[in-house]
């Protein structure tokens, strides 16, 4: 992301060179996203060579004849697909920095986590049996959209939990949990900075590999709201989810109350 132009805020440095957890989280979101929108004729030789690379990845996935449902990938084979997706949306700065593993039986369908005792590296594990999370009967190319959408939605916490600082600056605005962390991160990870950067990842997606990539933006908006309250603004919400708030009605109404109240204070 060396050329793009970008700002940095008092405690934390330009996300221009990146630095493990050193970056303000919207300075840092803002950077990739102007990485990722950037039309092709700007991409690298890089960049360009990944988007090769994705289409020989999934012909080959497509013709395996052991992919189903019930028979996933490699793990191998996942990684590949993970540092193909870094190399076409984030400059290649964090596949080398991922671990990848299916887990057998988990609540959700993926997770991202820190990896104990290896400093700057993230675990990324998925649940072996979405089809049946997901409640639906899939073909192969539904398959390989869906670990794609899945494989995403933890590339983006991956880049997250990677770069942005989450109080090691010091400054007790960025600490875990404080307001500022909240609005940008959430307690469940899936707060503002986060809709943000799946929000470009599943867009560009949809151009470049596949129509159907769906990263569950919604739902986990809706998660992120019930556990911190979070709300998007208009702009957001217009930006994110064209103007339809993925939160049900309820939420919306206490919504417009809380933004009457406001109105009625500031007045
Ligand atoms: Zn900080
Ligand atoms: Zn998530």
């Amino acid at each position: 992301m060396a050329t793009t132009p970008t700002t940095s805020t008092a405690s934390h440095p330009s996300p221009e060179t990146l630095i493990e957890a050193g970056h303000d989280t919207t300075t840092l979101v803002e950077a990739a996203i102007r990485h990722i929108d950037r039309p092709y004729e700007d991409w690298s030789e890089d960049r360009r060579k990944a988007l090769k690379d994705w289409k020989t990845w999934s012909a080959v996935v497509l013709e395996h004849p052991l992919l189903s449902a019930g028979n996933l990938l490699s793990e191998k084979a996942m990684h590949e697909l993970l540092e193909i997706l870094d190399r076409l949306f984030l400059a290649g700065t964090m596949g080398s920095k991922c671990d990848f593993a299916w887990k057998k039986g988990m609540e959700m369908l993926g997770e991202t986590t820190p990896e104990p005792n290896k400093q700057g590296r993230v675990g990324i594990e998925m649940n072996t049996s979405p089809g049946v999370k997901l409640k639906i009967m899939i073909t192969k190319q539904k398959l390989l959209e869906i670990l794609l959408g899945i494989l995403m939605h933890e590339v983006a916490h991956a880049y997250i939990a990677l770069y942005a600082c989450q109080g090691g600056c010091g400054n007790g605005q960025c600490e875990y949990l404080s307001q500022r962390y909240i609005d940008a991160i959430g307690k469940t990870g899936h707060a503002r900075c986060w809709q943000l950067l799946a929000e470009a990842l599943e867009r560009q997606a949809k151009i470049h590999l596949s129509k159907g990539v769906d990263l569950r933006r919604a739902d986990s908006a809706a998660k992120e709201y019930k556990r911190s309250g979070y709300l998007m603004n208009d702009k957001d919400v217009q930006k994110l989810f064209n103007g339809q708030s993925p939160l049900n009605d309820e939420v919306m109404k206490l919504r417009k109350e809380e933004i009457e109240r406001q109105a009625h204070l500031d007045s």
